[in-house]
């Protein structure tokens, strides 16, 4: 494999300098349109892989892997001549009889590693700004979602050749023979405990590096939250994929006040949401028997230190019922680590202060949410904690919001992607400054008397 690997990256290198010349406004956006025939003629055989990996029902498939993908295409290709376009700088007193731009150019070859939680949209997106910025890629899916990795391999076969973009399958073992090779940028989606290593391997080569990493997302319930909405909306964040959404709410605080009528809200959401609990057919599965394990082990820990199950808690096979769980013990793994998975703990506050000092405390979060219709505490709880991105009064869109850079803060991500943010990820802002007049050669040395006057000494 290390031979084809290698020979492989290679020749996407060989290519950069030529590429630089020819991958213009015109090609990009000829590549973009590819990209999208390609993803349309392939649609229902990604649908049918990622049914098979993750029993994702059509339309959450289609909402939360398709539409995004292909509406980050149509951004791309309608905003690429300003994205490409230098742009001239005012400068200071230093600029004076100069010109300065900042002229964007392609980093190069890129490698792009994706999870498997929404295998279609979170390997394609970072692909379309890859292509945008005029990068070549090799694209490495999970290899826990095997059937779309193969999809995945044939659609980018049917539009590129290997020496523009090309997939390589594979799991750990080739995700690491991928990161030695000498890439000018990677972009990986995936745990922290991952990217901690990515990111140690790009230090190798000074590969830089986009991190879109995970964490313990918050939602916070205010005592003047709209509860219906509220709960509609969490419940959508949370139980969507089963939970397995990197800006899923993780767990909620809700004011003391509100508990109850929260709960009873929530409950009704859910029921409303997953009528048939575990035979609902809108809820994904888990993506592998060892993550199902995980989750259940998790929750008969909580359990078992005297957490108290409010709503669902069973399982079969893959599937784990929507689950809400209160009275968490402080450090179990539920409390500890990301959940991912279709378990919510609850946790009531009576002071806001505490909820804002527990959240500073831990590692930054990814995305933080906050329902409220009180203004001041809003802007406070924005105001006061750090986030990748936060969402006020509903959960997730903010991941397909055109106009947002999306990404995380530390420990939950470096660098952004999507739209003009992803475009840069992949490109290098070259500064250029061309001299018309520039005064400063009346300094040059001899530092005679003319010199040390137009400085002041
Ligand atoms: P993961 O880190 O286990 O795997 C991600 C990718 O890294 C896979 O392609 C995998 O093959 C590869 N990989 C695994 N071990 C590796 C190693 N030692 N060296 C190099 N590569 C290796 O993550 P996952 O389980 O696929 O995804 C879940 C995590 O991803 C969660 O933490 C979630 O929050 C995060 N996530 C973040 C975003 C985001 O946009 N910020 C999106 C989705 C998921």
């Amino acid at each position: 494999m290390t031979a084809t690997i290698a020979a492989t990256v290679a020749a996407q290198k060989a290519q950069v300098a030529a590429r630089r010349l020819r991958f213009g406004l015109a090609e990009r956006r000829q590549a973009l349109a590819d990209l999208r025939r390609a993803i349309i003629a392939h649609e229902a055989d990604l649908q049918a892989a990622v049914a098979q990996d993750m029993g994702k029902h059509p339309a959450e498939f289609t909402l939360l892997e398709i539409v995004p993908t292909l509406a980050e295409i149509t951004h791309a290709r309608r905003a690429l001549p300003g994205w490409m376009r230098a742009r001239r700088q005012a400068g200071g007193l230093a600029g004076l009889g100069t010109v300065a731009r900042l002229r964007p150019e392609t980093k190069g070859a890129a490698l792009i590693i994706a999870p498997w939680n929404y295998p279609v949209s979170l390997a394609l997106g970072p692909l379309v700004s890859a292509l945008a910025a005029g990068c070549s890629a090799v694209l490495k899916p999970s290899e826990l979602t095997p059937a779309t990795s193969a999809v995945l391999a044939r659609l980018v076969a049917s539009a590129f050749p290997p020496d523009l973009v090309t997939v390589i399958e594979g799991g750990k073992e080739v995700a690491e023979e991928l990161l030695a090779q000498p890439f000018d940028h990677i972009f990986f989606t995936g745990s922290p405990e991952v990217g901690r290593i990515v990111m140690a391997a790009a230090a190798r080569s000074l590969a830089s590096v986009t991190l879109e990493l995970g964490g313990k997302s918050p939602a916070i319930v205010g005592p003047g939250a709209d509860l219906t909405r509220a709960a509609r909306w969490i419940a959508f964040g949370k139980f969507s994929n089963a939970g397995q959404t990197c800006i899923a709410p993780d767990h909620v605080f809700v004011a003391d006040s509100v508990a109850e009528a929260f709960g009873t809200e929530l409950r009704r959401a859910i029921a409303g949401m997953y009528p048939k609990g575990l035979g609902s057919p809108d809820l994904a599965q888990i993506v592998s028997p060892r993550h199902a394990a995980r989750l259940t082990g998790h929750l008969a820990e909580a359990q078992a230190q005297g957490a108290r199950l409010v709503l669902g808690g069973a399982s079969e096979a893959r599937r784990i019922e929507p689950t809400l769980i209160e009275a968490l013990a402080p450090d179990c793994a539920l409390d500890r680590e990301e959940i991912f998975g279709p378990i919510l703990p609850i946790i009531r506050y009576g002071a806001l202060d505490a909820v804002i000092g527990r959240i500073n405390a831990r590692p930054k979060p990814l995305a933080l949410y906050v329902f409220d219709t009180d203004r001041s505490r809003i802007d406070r709880i924005i105001a006061e904690t750090s986030s990748g991105s936060v969402g006020v009064n509903l959960t997730l869109l903010q991941f397909s919001h055109a106009g947002l850079p999306f990404g995380g803060v530390n420990s939950s991500g470096i660098g952004a992607a999507h739209g003009h943010w992803g475009f840069r990820a992949f490109s290098h802002e070259k500064a250029v400054l061309e001299n018309r007049f520039s005064p400063l050669s009346l300094l040059f040395p001899p530092y005679g008397r003319r010199a040390r006057r137009m400085i002041g000494l």
